[in-house]
């Protein structure tokens, strides 16, 4: 959870850095495209106006030229006849398009081919080129044409280089006017234009684009246009308007404010004449602000689409975070919370074991405890009531619970415990307590339920490996008879360790035949006792000693591993009695040990009965052992055991009477064909008046419903006389015969053993 809030402000984090980097590079890219976009409009305008100076030049240069070459060639007017030097002018006139040349005296008469009387030595224009300039006037209005017009003058030299006339060419002003503006995007003019002269003189100008008004006016040099400028700017500005060949850019705010722009270039016909082009700075950079305008829409789209990201992403994760917390608190209910009893779960108790544990000053112990054969409970009543039985479980033990101690369903039928204790007796107390409130409390069901106690002496074990030193302690308690418990010790750990390693070897054993079948006589007790057979018992005899089934029976029995070996003893058994059978000895009956595990596969009897096929023995020689407590699983399915059994030739015995609760009442519809008394009985029988008259009772009682009895155990002559004396069968036991490998007992077959007389056939 935490985790994930650290992402996810990193992720923030991340954005926000994301998102400056973004606007920096928006802004440098954005400032690097205005200044291009900037110096490209500069040098889009600067060609515009290099190319209009070019033309505005040619026109000039042309008019100038007519005026000039006709002057040089003129130096003789005084002397021509009137009337052809008229015509020559009226031809000159319309071939050069100008609106009328003439020539002026140096009085200043005109000669005009449209006989015009008058005298133009007031003029401006005719005083400089007296003077022997070439001029270009400012526009001025003439009195013959009736319009305003621009005069080009050229002086006329006669002798000694002495200035004799001028010839002048109107020009209509109205067609420089048209030129002389300039159009940077399109078909409306954005520029005015003039033609100005070294004095700042506007000789020419273009139409007005600013209304009346114009920034220039008359001369630029007192025009608004330069008001904002220095005396050093507008010295830097005549100085250009002096050179020979110059142009560029200046930049003004007139009176009222307005920005302008102005390019400049040196007409190349004369070095007093610039073209000047005025444009009103958001003219001039109107196409730049188009570009940046549209750049900036689309900068802010993108700025407004990466917001609008980063919101929908805030939003979004803030959602996910909370839908995350909701989700985190339900994992919590489920991972700490016991759907079945309502209380908590392995999760919420190691946690709170751990917690309670930190108390270092208190002594605790660890208790795991769980109900035999409890899945026989859900098989038996169904699920839902097996269920009923935890809920009640987990109620009876959360009454008895102190302070500072805890409890959960680990799984299945199987609690731990975390109680504080003082004493091992204070303990036993508190386990006999919730034993009887377990007993007495649960409806309609009387548990046995196995306790293991671990005192726990190193709190820095893990809660796991408590749980399992109190499994182990529990271990060895289940399958009793009533409910128990037992305290862990060094030593289970060992039998659990050995248990392992006897698990890890079983297999190879058996494989490599170290496995024997040893065999114990059971003798008849007539008159004189003789040899009926024998009880084959397993033995695992590795590297020459001999490990009784004790050890091991049980947890094969646990792990399943039984199933093999009876069935490799049964093999065995088989395969002896051939033998046997060979040596002549074909009436030994053999009794064989099977172990309650094989009740629940329904294959089983077959699987014996195809064994003893194998080997050609009959199934009526062999007798199938089996203890009185696998009546307590299901008496119902032992009967149908037993009765396939029966059917297929096989003699039953039931192995253990009397070791545990069956009574004969019990197990009297059993088809057994023997009763064999459990050694415990004998043991106490024969000082003993009571056990006595029991096991009088129970051979008299077997022999009424048809069963033979046999007794186990019998080591003393005592108990000899005293089975006789009650009519038992047969006996087994130490008195006879120790349990012993086959030669030994063939040994006894053949007579070779003194105690024992041998029924033999021929
Ligand atoms: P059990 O079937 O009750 O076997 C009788 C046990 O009593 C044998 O112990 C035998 O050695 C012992 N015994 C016989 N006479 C006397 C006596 O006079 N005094 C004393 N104190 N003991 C006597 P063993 O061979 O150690 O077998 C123990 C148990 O192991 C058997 O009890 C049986 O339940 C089981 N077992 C042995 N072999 C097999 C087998 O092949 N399959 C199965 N499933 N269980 C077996
Ligand atoms: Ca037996
Ligand atoms: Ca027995």
């Amino acid at each position: 959870m935490l985790s994930s809030v650290k992402k996810q402000s990193y992720f923030t984090i991340a954005i926000i850095v994301l998102f400056s980097v973004f606007i920096v590079i928006a802004f440098v890219f954005l400032n690097g495209v205005t200044s291009k976009l900037n110096s490209e409009t500069e040098s889009l305008v600067h060609d515009m106006v290099h190319g209009n100076t070019q033309a505005i030049n040619s026109m000039v240069k042309a008019d100038i030229s007519t005026v000039t070459n006709y002057a040089a060639c003129s130096s003789k007017y005084k002397s021509r006849i009137r009337v052809e030097l008229m015509t020559e002018l009226k031809n000159l006139t319309e071939d050069s398009g100008l609106l009328n040349i003439i020539i002026i005296d140096e009085k200043g008469d005109v000669i005009s081919y449209r006989n015009e009387d008058i005298n133009v030595s007031y003029r401006d224009y005719f005083k400089r080129a007296m003077n022997g300039e070439i001029v270009v006037s400012e526009t001025i209005y003439s009195e013959p044409d009736g319009r305003m017009v621009n005069v080009f003058a050229a002086p006329i030299y006669g002798d000694y280089q002495r200035v004799i006339g001028v010839v002048a060419g109107m020009n209509n002003s109205d067609v420089y006017k048209e030129i002389l503006n300039l159009s940077v995007s399109g078909h409306e003019a954005n520029a005015m234009g003039y033609i100005i002269d070294s004095n700042g003189e506007v000789l020419m100008a273009g139409a007005s684009l600013f209304g009346d008004y114009t920034p220039v006016g008359d001369n630029l040099y007192q025009s608004d246009f330069v008001a904002s400028f220095t005396e050093q700017e507008l010295a830097v500005l005549k100085d250009e308007f002096n050179k020979k060949d110059s142009h560029g850019m200046i930049k003004s705010t007139d009176n009222n404010g307005k920005e302008y722009v102005a390019y400049y270039a040196t007409l190349g016909v004369d070095r007093n004449l610039h073209y000047f082009a005025v444009f009103p700075a958001d003219v001039a950079y109107g196409k730049l602000d188009g570009y940046v305008n549209k750049i900036l829409v689309l900068f802010l789209f993108f700025i407004g689409a990466l917001i609008f990201t980063v919101v929908a992403y805030l939003i979004f994760t803030y959602n996910s975070f909370k839908a995350l917390r909701k989700a985190n608190e339900e994992i919590t209910k489920v991972a700490y919370e016991d759907t079945l009893t309502g209380y908590g779960t392995w999760g919420k108790f190691e946690k709170d074991a751990k917690y309670l544990l930190s108390q270092s000053y208190r002594k605790f112990a660890f208790v795991s405890f769980d109900i035999d054969k409890f899945k026989a409970i859900n098989d038996m009543f169904g699920h839902e009531e097996g269920n009923r039985i935890l809920k009640q479980i987990a109620d009876i033990v959360n009454r008895n619970l102190n302070n500072h101690e805890t409890f959960s369903r680990i799984n299945s039928d199987n609690f731990y415990l975390l109680l504080v204790y003082k004493s091992d007796e204070d303990m036993i107390d508190r386990i006999k307590k919730i034993i009887y409130a377990l007993e007495y409390e649960i409806t309609n069901f009387a548990p046995v339920i196995s306790f293991g106690i671990y005192r726990i002496t190193d709190t820095k074990l893990s809660i796991r490996k408590m749980g399992d030193l109190a499994d182990i302690a529990k271990r060895t308690v289940k399958y009793g008879e009533r409910s128990a418990y037992a305290f862990y010790n060094e030593e289970m750990l060992r039998e659990i360790r050995e248990e392992k390693h006897i698990e890890n070897e079983m297999q190879n054993a058996l494989d490599s035949h170290e496995f024997c079948v040893y065999y114990q006589p059971k003798v008849s007790l007539g008159e004189t006792p003789y040899l009926m057979g024998a009880e084959a018992l397993v033995r695992w005899v590795k590297n020459d000693t001999v490990v009784s089934p004790a050890k091991f029976i049980p947890l094969f029995e646990r792990n399943g591993f039984i199933v093999k070996l009876d069935y490799y003893v049964m093999e065995q058994v088989c395969y002896a009695m051939k033998t046997w059978e060979s040596l002549g000895y074909k009436d030994i009956m053999v009794s064989v040990n099977m172990s309650r595990v094989h009740l629940s596969n329904p294959a089983f009897p077959d699987t014996l009965k195809s064994i003893c096929d194998d080997y050609a023995i009959p199934t009526s020689r062999i007798e199938i052992e089996i203890t009185e407590s696998a009546a307590y699983e299901s008496l119902e399915v032992l009967t149908k055991v037993f009765e396939k059994l029966k059917s297929l030739g096989f003699h039953i015995s039931i192995d253990d009477f009397g070791s545990g609760y069956s009574s004969l009442n019990m197990l009297k519809d059993l088809p057994a064909d023997v009763l064999k008394i459990d050694r415990a009985f004998l043991t106490e029988s024969v000082n003993n008046k009571r056990a006595n008259d029991i096991i009088a009772y129970v051979i008299k009682m077997a022999g009424s419903l048809g069963m033979d009895t046999i007794c186990e155990g019998v080591e003393s002559d005592e108990q000899i006389t005293l089975l006789k004396d009650l009519h038992c069968d047969m006996v087994q036991g130490y008195y006879y015969a120790r349990p012993m490998p086959t030669h030994g007992f063939e040994e006894i077959l053949k007579g070779k053993h003194e105690t024992i007389r041998i029924n033999k056939e021929n």
